[in-house]
């Protein structure tokens, strides 16, 4: 025996009203009956979709600064905040004629998310000091494969001439927030 925890199993004898099964189908029937009278709990998709918050926290983006260049520097601090591990990246050096790229010496020359794992709470963008990382209301999308759901920047860093938008979530009471002296961001 391993542990103590072991529990001896007794076979009880059914009585006579449980072997006629009878007193088990009625309360099955009364519980179905009670329901047909309840609000139902599914929508019948996709002729009807539920009602969604305007806000709320999708597959993420990579961005770039106004000129272009990617912001994330590889700091890793998204990837220690992620309560589930799904983030891992490999750091490189910006070489000369690569300003336009990125924007500081030390940029992620691979990023990745694992979807799977991920459950979308937002703290690699909370955790984010250069404003790299946002969620956004883009749904990931259904695969078959599960290799698929691991999205790398091809997916992640937003196009040059194809930006997406974060205004939902840089709101003037966000934006406030990281300009406090005592919690300097985006330095
Ligand atoms: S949203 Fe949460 S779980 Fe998903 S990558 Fe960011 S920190 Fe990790
Ligand atoms: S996304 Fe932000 S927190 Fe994550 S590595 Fe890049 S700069 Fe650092």
């Amino acid at each position: 025996m391993l542990t103590n925890r072991s529990k001896l199993v007794v076979k009880k004898e059914m009585t006579f009203l449980e072997r006629m099964y009878l007193p088990a189908i009625l309360s099955g029937v009364v519980i179905t009956i009670r329901h047909l009278f309840k609000r139902a709990a599914t929508v019948r998709f996709p002729e009807k979709t539920r009602e969604i918050s305007d806000v709320w926290r999708g597959q993420h983006v990579l961005k770039r600064d106004d000129k272009g260049a990617e912001r994330c520097t590889a700091c890793g601090l998204c990837a220690v905040a992620c309560p589930a591990e799904a983030i891992t990246m490999t750091a490189a050096e910006r070489k000369k004629g690569e300003e336009n790229l990125y924007r500081e010496e030390k940029y992620a020359a691979t990023y990745e998310i694992n979807m799977l794992r991920c459950i979308f709470c937002g703290l690699c963008e909370e955790a984010c000091p250069k404003e790299a990382i946002f969620l956004t209301d883009r749904l990931v999308e259904t695969d078959y494969s599960r290799n698929d759901f691991i999205y790398g920047k091809d997916k992640l860093v937003e196009g040059v001439t194809e930006r997406i938008d974060v205004t939902k979530r840089q709101t003037p009471e966000v934006l406030a927030f990281k300009q406090h002296k005592q919690l300097s961001h985006n330095k």
